[in-house]
């Protein structure tokens, strides 16, 4: 029987598993004087999850703002590069056809996005600056006040009302027009309202949970949800903001948050964005740590849903939850090939 499961769980992963946010580019900063951070820290760990697609998300520490945003965020696109350029296991791809390509020589896809616009200061020419660089997916902002507007707070309310600039309505515009997908993760509730408004593409949430399960503003109400139903949109659920009791955060719960959405809008639109953090956690001292724990409250790694190989863990999980192979199939791979295919 158990071997049947595995054959089962292979069988559904012969696409592979896509993650839409993984914090790489920080981490290859971070170790920039090694080489081959790729080969060395991270493709055993992928190839064992059958990781597919894997969205590399350019973010800048508040250490780095706002002077140095522009040269980090530059520096971890140019790790990115270098780091693949050093592998014959990685590609960096810009379009649906890239991926397909890529998939066929059994390499890892990995797309560039961005959470916060930082980077760009005030400049809007710079995102074509950062497209031409392989930049397809992007959130506005983190949780900090920027340029574009607000995020919502860890918190179950109190996030600023005040939505978007104009700054941040124009690089919406701008990235809808270029082809860069909208990430509406971590945005306030009044930024969510107005990109939903001023858009027409099916939107994404790369990665987030559901209120009813925890419930801060970072995370989405079941009508946010029912919103990028409506557009045909795509939610990844986040594998680090499922509980604020610890000892709820499980793997149970993850797959909870995953029913719910399944549930509320449609197995059509419901996916993974682990935001896989615990290894970038772990290297940091008991003081960055404390200060991570008092500026995210109660943010609680999954124990059997801590990185990328754990993805078998969940697909087995979902079959013993009783999800249909077409809708496993949907929820790590389909759905977000599906919006690439829609936007790339
Ligand atoms: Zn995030």
């Amino acid at each position: 029987m158990s071997e049947q499961i595995e054959e089962r769980i292979a069988r559904l992963h012969r696409h592979g598993v896509i993650d839409m946010h993984f914090d790489l580019p920080m981490d290859l900063y971070d170790k920039r004087d090694r080489q081959n951070v790729l080969a060395t820290d991270f493709l055993e760990d992928l190839e064992a999850g059958d990781i597919a697609v894997a969205a590399a998300a350019i973010y800048i520490h508040d250490r780095y703002l706002p002077e140095m945003g522009l040269r980090v965020a530059l520096d971890q696109i140019a790790r990115l590069y270098i780091e693949v350029g050093e592998s014959d296991r990685f590609a960096i791809c810009r379009s649906h056809r890239e991926i397909l390509q890529v998939r066929e020589q059994n390499k890892i896809a990995l797309l560039l996005t961005m959470e916060g616009v930082e980077p760009l200061g005030g400049d809007l020419d710079l995102l074509r600056v950062f497209y031409e660089l392989g930049l397809r997916s992007l959130c506005l902002t983190h949780v900090r006040r920027n340029a574009a507007g607000d995020g919502g707070l860890f918190a179950p309310s109190g996030s600023p009302r005040d939505g978007l600039t104009s700054f941040g309505r124009d690089v919406i515009r701008e990235s809808e027009k270029l082809g860069i997908i909208i990430d509406l993760a971590h945005i306030s509730p009044a930024g969510f309202d107005d990109i939903i408004e001023m858009t027409t593409k099916p939107i994404i949430i790369s990665h987030t949970n559901a209120r009813k399960y925890y419930d801060i503003e970072r995370n989405v109400t079941d009508d946010q949800i029912k919103a990028i139903g409506a557009r045909g949109g795509v939610i990844g659920i986040n594998a680090v903001l499922v509980s604020p009791h610890k000892e709820e955060a499980t793997l149970d719960r993850y797959i909870d948050h995953i029913a719910h959405v399944r549930d509320l809008i449609g197995i059509d639109s419901v996916a993974i964005g682990f935001d896989f953090f615990e290894f970038i956690y772990r290297q940091w001292s008991e003081a960055e740590q404390i200060a991570f724990q008092n500026k995210f409250t109660h943010a609680h790694f999954v124990p059997e849903l801590q990185k990328h190989s754990h993805s078998r863990s969940l697909t087995r999980r979902l079959i013993e939850r009783g999800f249909s192979d077409a809708e496993i199939e949907r929820i790590l791979f389909g759905n977000w090939m599906r919006i690439f295919e829609q936007w790339l």
